[in-house]
């Protein structure tokens, strides 16, 4: 068996493509995920998030292409030990404690050492739930009470498809207490979602679905240094107000954002670019400082401006 270091895919798809009758709902992914990160997989209702999730998990047959998980064939059933699932309602019973829940499951796996679900439960926060019926639960209790099903095994990669969906600001952070637990044990952990803001406090990389295509994968590294502070210009003449910034400040790196604006990068003060244009008879309707967050550079993929 091979060993394992940081630069072992997790997950990698090629060419992966689901058809529904002859709509695809996923086109040639080419997905890599590496062990040992969080991977936030990002994109719009309907983009192909939870069709990808449920053919990597073996819930859902794939049309075209291939899965390796752990640098091994998807079906590989030593591999597919390793894999912890989330997806959809965790098929939880609602007039049962946490524990039987837990139990139950670990019955079905196969799992004889009840220890384990102990384990599951004090590692998701649950252990003291005690005879609350799952019905009586908040929305985070459960979530949580389905991450603890995903991990009976104590798989190293764990998929988890909108786990934070009608979570409260209470449960979305302890979720997110759990998943950093999680990845300091060394876990691999894909996290679709759309609410971006909550997604990049955790990931480490993320990939970019839109309509069944991954339009980009990214490391935190490098989404920090393309969401750069800029200084926005809003200026009536673009063409000399573009040709004046670079004659002047030739260091700054100007992209022109649509019709009438401008963005700046690598200056500090706006105030001297708004000076310069004014005094060469360039109007400046509207300036300032921005800096572009996660959701922003999401937004302005989807929509193709970068
Ligand atoms: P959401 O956040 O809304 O769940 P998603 O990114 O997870 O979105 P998917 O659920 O993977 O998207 O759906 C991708 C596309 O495939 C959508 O157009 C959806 O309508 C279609 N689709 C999903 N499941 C089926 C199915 N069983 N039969 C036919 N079409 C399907």
């Amino acid at each position: 068996m091979s060993i394992e270091g940081a630069d072992t895919l997790a997950i990698e798809t090629k060419a992966l493509t689901k058809r529904y009758k002859d709509k695809a709902a996923v086109k040639h992914l080419e997905l890599k995920v590496r062990k040992g990160e969080i991977y936030g997989f990002i994109g719009r209702n309907g983009a192909g998030k939870s069709t990808t999730l449920k053919m990597i998990s073996g819930l859902a047959a794939f049309t075209e292409g291939e899965i390796r998980l752990f640098e091994r064939p998807v079906g590989d059933p030593a591999v597919r030990r390793r894999l912890g699932v989330l997806i959809e309602s965790a098929g939880l019973y609602p007039n049962m404690t946490a524990k039987q829940n837990v139990v139950m499951k670990a019955r079905c796996m196969g799992l004889v050492d009840e220890s384990s679900a102990d384990e599951v439960l004090k590692l998701t926060g649950l252990a003291d739930a005690g005879r609350k019926k799952v019905k009586h639960f908040s929305m985070g209790m459960k979530q949580r009470l389905g991450v603890a099903l995903a991990l009976l095994g104590n798989p190293d990669l764990l998929l988890l498809d909108e786990p934070i969906n009608g979570l409260d600001p209470e449960g979305i952070r302890e979720f997110r207490q759990l998943l950093l637990k999680l990845h300091e044990e060394g876990k691999t952990i894909v996290v679709s979602s759309h609410i971006l803001g909550e997604l990049s406090k955790i990931a480490t990389s993320y990939g970019i679905i839109k309509d069944g295509e991954l339009i980009e994968q990214i490391t935190r590294e490098e989404l920090e240094e393309r969401c750069q502070d800029y200084f926005q210009i809003e200026v009536h003449d673009i063409q000399r107000a573009l040709v004046l910034i670079q004659e002047t400040f030739p260091t700054v790196r100007a992209e022109v954002f649509d019709a009438c604006s401008i963005r700046l990068f690598g200056i500090r003060d706006g105030a001297v670019i708004n000076q310069m244009l004014i005094e060469n008879q360039v109007q400046v309707s509207a300036s300032g400082m921005h800096r572009m967050d996660l959701e922003e550079y999401f937004l302005e993929r989807m929509e193709g401006r970068r």
